[in-house]
C-alpha cells in the first residue's frame, strides 16, 4: 500500500480514541486496532479490485468556514463542526420527527420507539437558519424517523425554501405517499424535489425479513405517484449479506425500468450501527469493491466495475458513481465525467469538488425538466449493452443527457468497527443535531458495541 497505513479509529467497547494501521493481506485490507483495556479489533474494509491503492482522489483540505465548536478533545469528540474537519457540508439532513409508521429490525436512527415530540416550525427555522451558516447553498434532506408522519411536512419544505435551499428531499419509506396523493401533490407544490426512498428488493421477501412486512406494492405505488407529480425517485437499498445482496441486479433492473422517474440507485451496505437484525459481525460487511464487482455481474455487464469513480467531495473510500443515459430497459450509454473531475486530475481544493457534487446531485436526483415536452423514442429492447453509438443528433443527445439518466452509486458508511478518522474529517453528508451543530453523519450515528450513542440522544 502506497498511502499512510496508520491512522485512527476508536475502541467499539469503550469508543476511546485509539490509533489504528490498515493492513493488507493478500487483495483484503483490514482496519486493525487496540484498545489497551480492550484489546485488539481487526474489521475487513476492502476485499479485491479495483484496489485500495488506486482507490483515490486527492483533495487539498479547507476549513469550514463557520464552524460551531473549537478543537479541544479531539476528533470526532468535538463535532461540530470544528476547525479540523477538512470539507465543508454538501448535504444536511434535518431529522423532523423521531416517529415512524413502521418498526423495521433494521433502521440506522433506531426510529419508532421513542415518544419524544416533533420539533416544532419555530426550531426547524432555526436549524435551517444554522444549515444555512455552515453550509450556504448545500442540499437538505429531511428525514427522521419517517418524516411524511407530519401533517405539515408541506410547511416545512416551504420554509426551507424560504430559506433559500435550492434542493429538498425526504428520506421516506414511500407509505404515506402511496397512500395518500393529495399530500404528495401538496410536497410537490410546496418545493419537493425528490424522494430518497427506502427500496431494498424486488421481492417481498426481503421486505419480510428487513421491514417485517410486504412493502413491493407499496414501493411501486409510491414511484408512480412521484413520477405523476414531477418528483425525482432515488431507489435506496441497504444491502445486508445472504438477504438481498443477490437482488442488486433485479433492483437495477427496476430502476431502469421506471427511469426517468428513477432518477438513481444508491446502494448502502448495512453498517452497524442504530438497529439491525442480529449480533455484530463486523467481519460479515459488503466492501465497496465487492459490491462494484456484483454490480458488474448481476447486471450481465450492463454496469461495469471500471465505470465507477471515486467521489470529488468526501473521501475517497466513502463511495462511488457513475451516471448513464438509459436508452431502453436493457442499453446504457456511460457518461463521461466533466473535464477537470476525473480522478486522475490534479487535486482540488475539496469545497470545489463539493460545490461540484452539490449541483450534480441536485440536476440528477430531481425530475427532469424537460420530460413532459419532448419524449424521444426509446430503443426497442435488445440484449443488455452499455451503448458506443446512440441518438442521432445533437439535439436528441442533448436532450437525453438531460431527461434521461441515471446514476448508480453507492455510500460505505463506518460504524464503530469500521471507523477511520481520517476518513470522518473529510465528510460532506452531515447532520444537523437538536440543538443546532452540525455532526457528520457517521459521527451522529455511531454506537458503540453496548448501544452507547456519540452524538445522538
Ligand atoms: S469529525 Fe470533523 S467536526 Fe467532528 S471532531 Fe472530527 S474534525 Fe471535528
Ligand atoms: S456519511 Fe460516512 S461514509 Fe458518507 S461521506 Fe460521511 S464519513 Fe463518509
Amino acid at each position: 500500500m502506497t498511502d499512510s497505513e496508520q491512522t485512527q479509529s476508536l475502541c467499539p467497547i469503550c469508543l476511546k480514541r485509539v490509533s489504528a494501521r490498515r493492513e493488507q493481506q493478500g487483495d483484503a485490507v483490514y482496519l486493525v486496532k487496540t484498545c489497551p483495556d480492550h484489546g485488539e479489533f481487526k474489521t475487513i474494509i476492502w476485499q479485491g479490485l479495483p484496489a485500495f491503492d488506486t482507490w483515490k482522489r486527492p483533495k487539498i483540505p479547507i476549513t469550514p468556514e463557520v464552524t460551531y465548536h473549537q478543537v479541544d478533545r479531539g476528533c470526532p469528540f468535538d463535532c461540530g463542526l470544528c476547525p479540523d474537519h477538512r470539507q465543508r457540508s454538501c448535504t444536511i439532513i434535518l431529522e423532523v420527527t423521531a416517529r415512524c409508521n413502521l418498526n423495521c429490525p433494521v433502521c440506522y436512527a433506531d426510529s419508532g420507539r421513542k415518544s419524544e415530540c416533533d420539533p416544532t416550525m419555530d426550531i426547524i427555522d432555526r436549524w435551517y437558519a444554522s444549515a444555512a451558516r455552515a453550509g450556504s447553498g448545500s442540499n437538505i434532506q429531511l428525514s427522521g424517523g419517517e418524516p411524511t408522519v407530519r401533517d405539515d411536512l408541506p410547511d416545512i419544505v416551504r420554509m426551507g425554501r424560504q430559506h433559500g435551499f435550492g434542493f429538498i428531499q425526504i428520506n421516506t419509506n414511500g407509505l404515506r405517499l402511496a397512500d395518500d396523493p393529495s399530500y404528495t401533490k401538496a410536497l410537490k407544490n410546496a418545493g419537493l424535489d425528490s424522494i430518497f426512498l427506502q427500496f431494498d428488493g424486488a421481492t417481498d421477501d426481503i421486505y419480510r425479513q428487513i421491514r417485517g412486512r410486504d412493502l413491493l406494492d407499496k414501493k411501486m405505488a409510491a414511484i408512480e405517484i412521484c413520477g405523476q407529480n414531477d418528483i425525482g425517485v432515488v431507489l435506496v437499498p441497504t444491502l445486508i449479506p445472504d438477504i438481498n445482496t443477490n437482488n442488486i441486479g433485479s433492483m437495477l433492473k427496476t430502476a431502469l425500468k421506471l427511469s426517468p422517474t428513477v432518477r438513481a440507485i444508491h446502494f448502502q451496505p448495512i453498517s452497524y450501527f442504530g438497529r439491525f437484525p442480529e449480533k455484530t459481525e463486523p467481519l460479515k460487511r459488503l466492501t465497496l469493491p465487492e459490491l462494484m464487482r456484483a454490480i458488474e455481474k448481476q447486471s450481465d455487464g450492463l454496469f461495469k466495475a471500471s465505470h465507477f469513480q471515486p467521489p470529488g467531495c468526501e473521501n475517497a473510500r466513502c463511495s462511488f458513481h457513475a451516471n448513464y443515459i438509459v436508452e431502453s430497459s436493457s442499453r446504457v450509454r456511460l457518461l463521461s465525467q466533466p473535464t477537470g473531475t476525473c480522478c486522475t486530475a490534479e487535486p482540488e481544493p475539496a469545497d470545489v469538488g463539493a460545490v461540484r457534487s452539490i449541483t450534480r446531485v441536485a440536476r440528477q436526483w430531481a425530475a427532469p425538466k424537460s420530460e413532459k415536452t419532448k419524449v424521444l423514442p426509446m430503443a426497442a429492447d435488445q440484449q443488455p449493452c452499455c451503448s458506443q453509438d446512440g441518438p442521432q443528433s445533437l439535439d436528441d443527445f442533448l436532450h437525453m443527457a438531460r431527461s434521461r439518466t441515471l446514476s448508480v452509486s453507492a455510500m460505505a458508511f463506518q460504524d464503530v468497527w469500521n471507523i477511520d478518522l481520517e476518513r470522518l474529517r473529510d465528510c460532506c453528508i452531515h447532520i444537523m443535531a437538536p440543538n443546532g451543530d452540525i455532526v457528520p453523519f457517521c459521527a451522529y450515528n455511531l454506537t458503540g458495541a453496548d448501544g452507547q450513542r456519540l452524538y445522538r440522544l
